[in-house]
């Protein structure tokens, strides 16, 4: 597998091409960003682990019959995956009520949702990404019906996958964003799933260990993120050991 160069360079990853033409490399860099970018920073380890924790989340899901892009680690930092042409939304479930849908709706933090729900973004840094809904998705192009209405299906079955694999690690995943685009005319789960992305709190404290550590100037972030993915039964010591060998 030959790296080529680099195609896009986001807040926290970079997408390279590849010498095959249906596969980038994503590599995750140490860097971290909230509220839409304004606040930045470099965390040591971040990259690695977040690019383990991905990975084991995309296998656990894969085998569950949900299909990603995630095709195999190539080293600590990087991830083969397949060339998605993305849908520019994002996919929000929430299990508890916690951060936006507190603010705009005026719900107390920690409030059950039951059944969960399900909201659309629009991934657009510069306006904040608004939320909108399916109607706005058909008028400006951003994604066929058919495909938003699978995007949906396929989130709530990655809760079905991820909710009870939490709980019984001791943690309750709040809620969680995910990114979707087509390969060959299917739908499939792209971007990552990691502490970046979620809300996970114990089950007992109901402490939190996901990207709101950082939000919220709560310290230990990448320990946190560690913790979590140990209590899933990540090695990251052995994941990292692995190397495939990417001619750059
Ligand atoms: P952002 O673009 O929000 O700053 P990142 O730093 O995570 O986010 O950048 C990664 C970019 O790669 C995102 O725009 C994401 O939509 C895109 N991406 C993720 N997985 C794939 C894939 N399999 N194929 C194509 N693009 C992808
Ligand atoms: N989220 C994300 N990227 C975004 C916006 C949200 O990964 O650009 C995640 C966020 O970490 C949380 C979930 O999506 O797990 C719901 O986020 P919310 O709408 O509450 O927004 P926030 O208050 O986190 O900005």
């Amino acid at each position: 597998m030959k790296k080529l160069e680099e195609l896009y360079s986001g807040k926290a990853k970079s997408v390279y091409a590849t010498d095959d033409a249906d596969r980038y490399i994503l590599q995750f860099r140490d860097d971290t960003s909230a509220f839409d970018g304004k606040k930045i920073e470099k965390l040591a380890r971040k990259g690695m682990v977040n690019n383990v924790f991905n990975a084991f989340v995309m296998k656990r899901l894969e085998e569950a019959g949900i299909p990603t892009h995630f095709d195999k680690l190539l080293s600590p930092q990087e991830a083969l995956v397949k060339k998605l042409e993305m849908m520019p939304v994002e996919c929000v479930v929430r299990n508890i009520a916690a951060g936006s849908i507190c603010r705009r709706l005026g719900i107390t933090e920690g409030i059950d949702l039951e059944p969960p729900t399900f909201e659309l973004f629009l991934k657009n840094d510069e306006l904040g990404d608004p939320m909108i809904n399916e109607y706005h998705i058909a008028s400006f192009g951003w994604g066929e019906a058919q495909h938003i209405e699978r995007s949906r299906e396929l989130s709530f079955a990655v809760n079905d996958v991820l909710k009870p694999m939490f709980l019984e690690a001791g943690m309750l995943l709040v809620d969680f964003k995910l990114e979707f685009g087509l390969y060959r005319g299917e739908v499939v789960l792209g971007d990552e799933f990691t502490p970046d992305g979620c809300r996970v709190w114990d089950v007992e404290t109901r402490e939190k260990l996901d990207k709101d550590r950082f939000r919220q100037n709560l310290g230990g972030v990448i320990e946190s993120y560690e913790l979590v993915g140990r209590r899933l039964g990540i090695d990251f010591d052995e994941a990292t050991a692995v190397r495939e060998g990417v001619d750059s």
